[in-house]
């Protein structure tokens, strides 16, 4: 039996290093679709329209919410991001493993309206690490940080709405790791009850000899 593709949501502080995680991961295994989410913050340098996001003015995006254009929309740090609708219905019909990377008020709304969504949320090994990355980045003014480290404080709260961590230590470790926290959760009995259906009714039949 194949499966069909499941929706994939990866949360993590920022400066977790979901972004090198995703795209390494992507590389590594062709049966991921990662869906560029929409957002009216600014592009940081060396992000283009389309591949990290679809940056867009706060009119556009209400006008999008307005027709009903996201799967699941959110306020982060002051700005909009949005998951575009079409997209992930049309990878996931056509079974592919849809991956949103997401911040946790969105994943909790996902997991509401796609119950069988896997929610990973990633961890960095230790808080020093995350202070190194965050603060290494160098993309982001010392207030921003600030937010985001508020931000973090309230996301670690909900971290057990989350069906498994990824802890972001050895980058090649971590992305093989996840490839297999997805494929065993493809064998999941909640994400088969198809399978499992048909197998009972035929079991029936069997035994009445048909
Ligand atoms: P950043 O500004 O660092 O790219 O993203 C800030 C946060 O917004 C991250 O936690 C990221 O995962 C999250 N985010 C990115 N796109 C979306 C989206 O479409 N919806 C929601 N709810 N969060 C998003």
């Amino acid at each position: 039996m194949k499966n069909s593709g499941i929706l994939i949501v990866v949360s993590g502080f920022s400066g977790a290093g979901k972004g090198t995680l995703m795209k390494r991961l992507l590389e590594k295994y062709d049966t991921y679709s990662l869906s560029i989410s929409m957002t009216t913050r600014e592009p940081r340098q060396g992000e283009t329209h389309g591949k990290e996001y679809f940056f867009v003015t706060k009119e556009q995006f209400e006008q999008k919410i307005s027709e009903s254009g996201f799967v699941e929309h959110a306020v982060y740090c002051k700005h909009y991001y949005g998951t575009p609708r079409d997209y992930v219905e049309n990878e996931l019909k056509n079974g592919k493993d849809v991956i949103l990377e997401i911040e946790i008020q969105g994943a909790l709304k996902i997991k509401e309206k796609f119950p069988d969504a896997l929610l990973l949320f990633v961890m960095p090994p230790s808080i020093d690490e995350l202070r190194r990355r965050l603060i290494g980045r160098g993309t982001e003014t010392k207030e921003v940080i600030e937010q985001r480290l508020q931000r973090a404080i309230e996301e670690a709260e909900d971290i057990e709405a989350y069906e498994y961590i990824v802890i972001n230590d050895d980058l090649e470790i971590c992305v093989d790791e996840m490839h297999q926290m997805i494929l065993a959760s493809h064998n999941a009995p909640t994400r088969n009850l198809k399978f499992i259906e048909n197998m009972r009714n035929d079991l029936i039949d069997l035994s009445k000899g048909e």
